[in-house]
C-alpha cells in the first residue's frame, strides 16, 4: 500500500465525510473503523439537520457562535447532498399546554432566535423552521461509502502508519492529554404500524425538556424515528433504558393521540460524545500538531460535520482556521458560568427532567446532590472554586 498521508480514525459521520473530502483535496487517506459502524452515534441519530431547533436558552456568545456554524453547515449540506437522502424538508417545534417552565423558556428562545411568531393550534404552539430538514442515515452512509469507494479510499480495521492523524471515534476517542470524554447515552426507536397525524415530510419535535432533546419524530418513509433520551455515562452499556422507551411511547400517545395497540418498535442506542465541559473538542493538539481531534459534538455533530470537515482540510493544508478557536481538545475545561448559576441550571433541568418522568424531588435534596458533586469535581479536576460544571455532567463527577 502507498504511504498514507492522513489516517482518519473513526468512521462515523465526521470521519467518513472528512476522509472523502481529504481524498478529494488530493491527500492519500485511509479510514479506520469496523464495517457496520458499531456503537456509532451517527447511525443512531434522528439525523435532523437542526440548528435553531437545538437552541435551548437565550442566545449568549456560545449560542450565537453555534448558530453561525450551524447555518454554514446547513448551506454546505444543501450543496452536497442529493434530494433522495432527505426524509423531511422542515421542522415544527411544538409546545403543548401544561409543559414545564423550562420547556416554555426553551420554546421562547427558539422562536426568538428564529425571529418567528409561533402559530397557535388547539392545545399547542408551533414554531415553524422552514429550512431545517432531516436525512436518512442509512441512505447518507450508503451514499458516502460509494463516494469513498469511488476514490479508492482504503477502509482498515487497524491504524496504519501515517504522517498525520485525525481522531474521530466519537465517544470512544482516546487521545492522551485531551479533555476527559464521556458517553451521552441516547436511546431512541423506530416505530411501525401507527397512524400519526402530522404534516408530510416534517420533523415534529419539542424543545429541551430538561437536559434531553425532548421528543422528536422523524418520518422515514416506512417508519417513524422517535427519539431520544440522554444521560451521561463513563462508558458503553448493555441494553436499552426501559424508562426512555416508555416515555417516548407515552409522549406519542399523549401528544399525538396515537394508538400504539398494534405498533411495533425497534430500539436504537448510540453514544453522543460529550467533553467534561460540554463544549466541542475540535482542532489539533497543541503539543502534537500532526494530530487533529474531532469529537465532543454531543447532540448536533451530524449537523456540524461539513464545517468540521472544512476545518480538517484547513489544518491538513496549513490553511487559516478560526471556526473552532477556543475549543481545542487539550484546553482547560471551560466554565459553564459562575458556580452558583451552573448549580441553579442543574437544579432547574433536573427537576424538569424528573417531572417529565412523573417523579418529583425536593429542591434542597437536588441542591445537596449538586454541592456533593461539586466538592468531588473540584478535588478531582483541580478547577478553580468559582468553576461551573456543565449541568449534565454532575452525575458522573
Ligand atoms: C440518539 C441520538 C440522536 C441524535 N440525533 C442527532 C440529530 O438529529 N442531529 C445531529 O446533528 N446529531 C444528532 N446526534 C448527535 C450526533 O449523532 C453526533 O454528534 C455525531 O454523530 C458524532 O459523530 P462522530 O463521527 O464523531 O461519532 P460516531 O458516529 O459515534 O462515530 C464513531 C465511529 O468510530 C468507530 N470507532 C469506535 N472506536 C474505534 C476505534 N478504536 N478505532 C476506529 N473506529 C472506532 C465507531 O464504530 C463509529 O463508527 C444524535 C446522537 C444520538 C446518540
Amino acid at each position: 500500500m502507498e504511504r498514507i498521508e492522513i489516517a482518519v480514525i473513526g468512521n462515523g459521520i465526521i470521519g467518513t465525510l472528512a476522509a472523502w473530502k481529504l481524498s478529494e483535496a488530493g491527500f492519500r487517506v485511509a479510514l479506520v473503523g469496523k464495517a457496520g459502524r458499531p456503537d456509532s452515534a451517527s447511525m443512531a441519530a434522528g439525523a435532523m439537520l437542526n440548528v435553531l431547533g437545538e437552541v435551548d436558552a437565550e442566545l449568549d456568545d456560545y449560542g450565537r457562535r453555534k448558530l453561525a456554524i450551524g447555518e454554514r453547515a446547513l448551506g454546505l449540506w444543501r450543496n452536497l447532498l442529493p434530494p433522495e437522502i432527505y426524509v423531511a424538508d422542515k421542522t415544527h417545534i411544538y409546545r403543548r399546554d401544561g409543559g414545564t417552565a423550562l420547556e416554555g423558556k426553551a420554546f421562547a428562545a427558539i422562536a426568538a432566535a428564529a425571529k418567528s411568531r409561533p402559530e397557535r393550534q388547539t392545545d399547542r404552539d408551533i414554531c415553524v423552521l422552514p429550512d431545517e430538514p432531516a436525512v436518512s442515515t442509512p441512505a447518507l452512509f450508503a451514499w458516502l461509502d460509494a463516494k469513498l469507494r469511488g476514490r479508492n479510499v482504503p477502509i482498515l480495521e487497524t491504524v496504519p502508519k501515517a504522517d498525520k492523524f485525525v481522531h474521530c471515534s466519537g465517544a470512544f476517542t482516546k487521545v492522551p492529554g485531551a479533555l476527559p470524554l464521556y458517553f451521552g447515552v441516547g436511546n431512541a426507536m423506530t416505530v411501525r404500524d401507527i397512524k400519526l397525524d402530522i404534516p408530510a415530510r416534517t420533523v415534529m419535535r419539542t424543545p429541551n425538556r430538561g437536559n434531553t432533546c425532548g421528543l422528536h419524530i422523524v418520518p422515514r418513509g416506512d417508519c417513524y424515528y422517535v427519539g431520544a433520551g440522554s444521560y451521561i455515562a463513563t462508558g458503553p452499556s448493555e441494553g436499552y433504558r426501559i424508562e426512555t422507551l416508555r416515555y417516548l411511547i407515552a409522549c406519542l400517545e399523549s401528544d399525538f393521540g396515537v394508538d400504539t395497540w398494534q405498533a411495533s418498535i425497534q430500539p436504537i442506542k448510540g453514544y453522543r460524545p460529550v467533553a467534561l465541559d460540554g463544549k466541542p473538542m475540535l482542532g489539533p493538539m497543541r503539543d502534537n500538531p500532526s494530530v487533529y481531534v474531532a469529537t465532543g459534538t454531543k447532540r448536533d455533530g451530524l449537523t456540524y460535520a461539513p464545517v468540521i470537515a472544512e476545518d480538517i482540510i484547513a489544518w491538513a493544508t496549513n490553511g487559516p482556521r478560526s471556526a473552532f478557536a477556543g475549543w481545542e481538545p487539550d484546553r482547560a475545561p471551560i466554565s459553564f458560568g459562575p458556580r452558583e448559576y451552573a448549580i441553579e441550571m442543574y437544579i432547574e433541568n433536573r427537576l424538569a427532567a424528573l417531572h417529565e418522568h412523573g417523579r418529583d424531588a425536593k429542591v434542597d435534596d437536588v441542591r445537596r446532590d449538586a454541592e456533593a458533586a461539586y466538592k468531588r469535581g473540584h478535588e478531582h479536576f483541580k478547577v478553580p472554586a468559582t468553576f461551573g460544571f456543565h449541568p449534565e455532567m454532575l452525575h458522573v463527577i
